[in-house]
């Protein structure tokens, strides 16, 4: 953590491995910490393939803290309809919740409200029932474990029930669980915020993570988005909480999560110096905002 600002820098695996052997771990790990990052993002598409022992013991030999993301599938959507399909994606937030308590993370989010996928209708009022009642549970159960819960706010063309921070507040408001937040995202926000500084307001308190992501998802400040005004509406809340640089090239592939977010180009190579230039870069943006907000 920085001595000048309060918030947690973090930085997504997928940066630095596409999968999760002892090698890769230690080399996410370690250049992650070198790099500056307090956090590390960790994949958790398929929980119990995480191992819970080796990972911790890498983050305590290298003094960081990890959070974790997921996207449900099309046959885990606790969106469906389909009563068993909601059971299947129940036990994989059940399972993931329990893989983050024993790891000990500061947060657990991502599309946990539904499929991360491609939809070609609306959710039905049966399927939206069943994510907030899929997520209320989750987000009991995490107050329990210590472990925030966050919904990740994620474009049209991978969810049909949350694409802006007024529909997570509405959303939030229903589940009616302390313990639930509002995990932003510029990458997505690009695409389908009015404005980058009212929709952190929309969120207020309630906004609990922020993924950095650039409109290319490639080198921070080299694409479209308006980070002036998404760092200017954190600063404006006094917003404490993680802020971690997502970013993803078809040079570092995991198939479960690369596939499913299209990344077919090659937006870099060397992620070291990708990383590095994204902690100086989140670093100049928060400091920028401090300093007009004052
Ligand atoms: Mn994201």
């Amino acid at each position: 953590m920085s001595d000048r600002y309060p918030n947690p820098i973090g930085v997504h695996g997928l940066v630095w491995a596409g999968s999760w052997s002892e090698n890769e771990a230690r080399f996410a790990i370690e250049q992650s910490a070198a790099a500056g990052y307090d956090v590390i993002e960790l994949l958790m598409m398929d929980p119990l393939s995480m191992d819970v022992e080796r990972t911790r013991r890498l983050l305590d030999e290298y003094g960081m803290k990890a959070s974790a993301s997921l996207g449900l599938a099309p046959d885990t959507d606790v969106s469906s309809d389909d009563p068993d399909v909601v059971a299947a994606g129940r036990r994989v937030l059940s399972d993931a919740l329990s893989v983050a308590t024993d790891l000990g993370l500061v947060y657990l989010g991502g599309v946990v409200f539904g499929a991360l996928n491609k939809y070609s209708a609306p959710v039905t009022a049966r399927g939206r029932a069943n994510s907030i009642e899929a997520v209320r549970v989750l987000s009991e159960n995490g107050a329990k474990a210590g472990i925030p819960i966050g919904l990740e706010i994620v474009n049209r063309y991978e969810s049909n029930l949350l694409n802006t921070a007024a529909q997570a507040m509405d959303y939030i408001q229903e589940v009616g669980s302390d313990n639930l937040f509002v995990h932003l995202d510029s990458y997505h926000m690009n695409i389908e915020e009015n404005d980058m500084f009212q929709a952190v307001l929309t969120c207020g308190d309630r906004l609990g993570y922020v993924h950095i992501g650039e409109g290319h998802r490639g080198y921070l400040g080299t694409g479209t988005v308006d980070f002036h005004g998404l760092f200017r509406g954190m600063a404006h809340i006094g917003y404490t909480g993680p802020i971690t640089f997502e970013s993803f090239s078809s040079a570092v592939v995991d198939p479960g999560l690369s596939y499913t977010l299209a990344i077919w180009r090659n937006l870099w190579s060397d992620n070291v110096d990708l990383a590095r230039h994204a902690r100086g870069f989140i670093d100049a943006q928060v400091r920028s905002a401090a300093r007009l907000q004052a």
